[in-house]
């Protein structure tokens, strides 16, 4: 199945299935690139191996080592001198094989280098399947401050192959899970009772529905981008549940995958909309116990929330001391709120932990 993202600049396929690795040569021969490097995940590296050297076939590659704590300015400076050493020129293309983290630090190697050559994205986790590969957005974390370095830059080419998500762990099923539920909350009501009703076969990677959700979330993302490629307006509702999410995920010594933090900001900031009256109980309700499947919030302490509020408030998306905020006003609808307070955040956390 193939979905393509039109944008001003640039429009690209989405190609989605199981079994399509053996697609990448032929469309890199196509495109008649000069040069190609390949930049892997050192887990996917392990647990792929062979297949994946059958389609590198002899190209220079680098694996990278991931999780957040390797979305650094150190790495992505190893990334863009192996391509100078790799030889490559403005002709050539990036093709990054990983989870998100992989896919943004080599989406902004590929926007530096030369001043942008074409890049290749190949998922492999289910959160960069069906979020951080589509839509162009690419970024390292600095002087603790999630992704708050990089550039809007469009791929060539996504390959999402499902095949790679069966070596996955249940944690980073569960974190892609978080953004799946996100595209529910904010946009198609009919989605949240898709995923209520197949979540557990989602859970155990049965194909078919695997296929259905990829491509269903892609659609949705790939129509957000369509109408707000720089996030001026409407794409900033992809966020929700990621101002106080950040903030958790910030925090080192919780052990956290994004869509987990995403979930956990998805309950936390649907308790905000409902101590402002913007949504009712019975729909905080299914919030939470959709997120909570996800990731269960532990009560963290009065000194923790100060900490986390404080990573939110360095959250790029602000302005000033005011706090933005997508919060839920309605099954399946959001909306950006602007100057959300200090005091709301510490109280949605108390209402958490009663
Ligand atoms: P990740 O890239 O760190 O991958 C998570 C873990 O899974 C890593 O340990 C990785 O080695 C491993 N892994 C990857 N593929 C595997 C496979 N097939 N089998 C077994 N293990 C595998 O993290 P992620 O959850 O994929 O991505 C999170 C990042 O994505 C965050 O930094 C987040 O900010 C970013 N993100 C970006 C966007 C965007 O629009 N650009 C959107 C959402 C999230
Ligand atoms: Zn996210």
């Amino acid at each position: 199945k193939s979905l393509r993202v039109n944008l001003p600049d640039r429009t690209y396929d989405i190609e989605i299935g199981s079994n399509i690795l053996g697609n990448i040569p032929a469309f890199i021969n196509d495109k008649g690139y000069s040069n190609r490097f390949y930049v892997i995940d050192n887990n996917v590296y392990d647990l792929h191996r062979e297949k994946l050297e059958e389609i590198i076939a002899g190209d220079g590659f680098l694996v990278i080592g991931t999780g957040e704590e390797n979305k650094t300015f150190s790495n992505l400076e190893k990334i863009l001198s192996s391509m100078v050493e790799a030889g490559l020129d403005r002709k050539s293309v990036l093709v990054a094989v990983g989870g998100g983290v992989t896919g943004d630090i080599c989406g902004l190697a590929a926007a530096l280098f030369m001043r942008g050559i074409s890049a290749v994205q190949v998922p492999t986790t289910l959160l960069s399947q069906v979020d951080s590969s589509v839509g162009g957005k690419t970024a390292i974390n600095l002087s603790g401050i999630k992704n708050i370095v990089g550039a809007f830059y469009q791929p060539d080419k996504v390959f999402i192959d499902i095949d790679f998500l069966k070596t996955l762990e249940k944690k980073e099923i569960m974190s892609g899970i978080g953004e799946i539920a996100k595209y529910g909350f904010i946009v198609d009501e009919d989605y949240i009772d898709y995923l209520q009703n197949n979540l557990e076969r989602i859970e155990k990677l049965e194909d078919e529905y695997l296929l259905e959700i990829i491509f269903k979330s892609v659609d949705f993302k790939a129509q957000i981008v369509e109408k707000d490629e720089k996030e001026s307006s409407i794409r900033k509702i992809l966020n929700f549940g990621h101002t106080v999410g950040h903030g958790i995920e910030l925090m080192k010594n919780v052990d956290i995958t994004h869509g987990e933090a995403v979930a956990a900001g998805m309950i936390l900031e649907g308790i905000i909309a409902f101590n402002r009256g913007n949504i009712s109980k019975e729909y905080l309700q299914e919030i939470i116990s959709l997120c909570r499947r996800i990731y269960l919030i532990p009560d963290f302490t009065e000194y923790e929330i100060d900490i986390i509020i404080e990573n939110t408030k360095h959250d790029k998306k602000n302005v000033g001391d005011s706090i933005n905020m997508v919060l839920p006003v309605s099954r399946g609808a959001v909306e950006s709120f602007d100057g959300v307070t200090i005091d709301e955040i510490k109280e949605c956390f108390r209402s958490w932990s009663n």
